[in-house]
């Protein structure tokens, strides 16, 4: 309607008017062009150099969270993941020790001084989850939860908000508009593979996706090749395409022991394999023009 644009530039006090055609407003790179910055402690992410999370899938044993942020740490890894609250697909599942596990991720954090994401599942809980995470996580069956939404984006916390395994890209740029929307601007995109009929590569990594992100919106997108894939063996390459395709950062599962891990020990990735991926991600990020951030002190 460029009739109506020059009636709005008419109007006294008016600078500018900025037509945006896309459906989520906030989030796109047509109201804001430069790259957003997020600051998680010591931590900045979008800022053209590669962040990685890693951690247990679910916070268990005090012992094993410890011990997993001491690798993460050694690895030049920059902030700790590990659930409290589950999400699960059966109701019989283990669906995390809660409050106690956000007491063990404090007590990670503050050994070694990395900065904790974490999920919150439920709206109720928002408040209790945000007094320990300093990122708190949005699953991807919960991306189109929408009262957690609103909840997160009156929280004063970042955000990583998962893709739903369902979502178009759209969508999920809607979900994040949820949250810029209540007045929260500190919004991570994270792809974590969609659905398809493949069921060996369990979700499929949607690559494209990163890059896609990237250019309908300036906030920063990351990686989780761990559930994307399922198989920890499958985690370093989808890992490297990530780094490849632009992404700000990857969130990738660490546990010491990952054949008794509680949830997703299939996935994860031992220490020492860790530390190897880390390795390769150094040089990928390097070469993809955003290397990675620097180690915390
Ligand atoms: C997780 O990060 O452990 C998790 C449950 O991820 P997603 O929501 O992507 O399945
Ligand atoms: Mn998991």
């Amino acid at each position: 309607y460029p009739e109506l644009e020059a009636e709005f530039t008419a109007i006294e006090g008016v600078d500018s008017v900025v037509r945006i055609s896309k459906p989520f407003k906030l989030a796109s790179r047509e109201v804001k062009k430069e790259d957003t910055v997020i600051r998680v402690g010591p931590v900045q992410i979008g800022n053209g150099h590669l962040v990685v999370m890693a951690g247990p899938c679910s916070v268990d044993t005090e012992e094993n969270v410890m011990q997993t942020a001491r690798a993460v740490k050694a690895a030049g890894g920059h902030m700790l993941r590990g659930g409290a609250f589950k999400p699960r697909t059966s109701p019989y599942a283990f669906r995390g020790h809660g409050e106690k596990g956000l007491d063990i991720l404090a007590e990670a954090r503050a050994e070694t001084g990395l900065p904790i994401v974490t999920e919150v599942v439920d709206a109720r809980d928002v408040d209790l989850v945000a007094r320990v995470a300093d990122m708190l996580q949005i699953g991807s069956r919960n991306m189109q939860n929408f009262t957690l939404l609103d909840e997160v984006g009156k929280c004063k916390r970042p955000v990583l908000l998962k893709r739903g395994m369902w979502a178009t890209v759209e969508q999920w740029l809607l979900a994040a508009e949820y949250m810029l929307s209540q007045g929260n601007p500190d919004v991570i995109l994270c792809e974590r593979g969609i659905v398809s009929h493949e069921p060996d590569t369990r979700f499929t990594f949607d690559v494209a996706a990163i890059p896609l992100a990237k250019r309908l919106s300036h906030l920063p997108v990351v990686g989780d090749p761990s559930h994307a894939t399922g198989k920890w063996y499958l985690v370093e390459p989808v890992a490297l395409a990530a780094v490849g395709a632009g992404a700000d950062g990857l969130i990738i599962e660490v546990h010491p022991d990952p054949d008794h891990a509680l949830s997703d020990g299939p996935q994860s990735l031992t220490p020492a394999n860790f530390t190897k991926l880390m390795e390769r991600v150094r040089a990928v990020a390097a070469a993809a023009g955003k290397p990675l951030h620097p180690p915390l002190a």
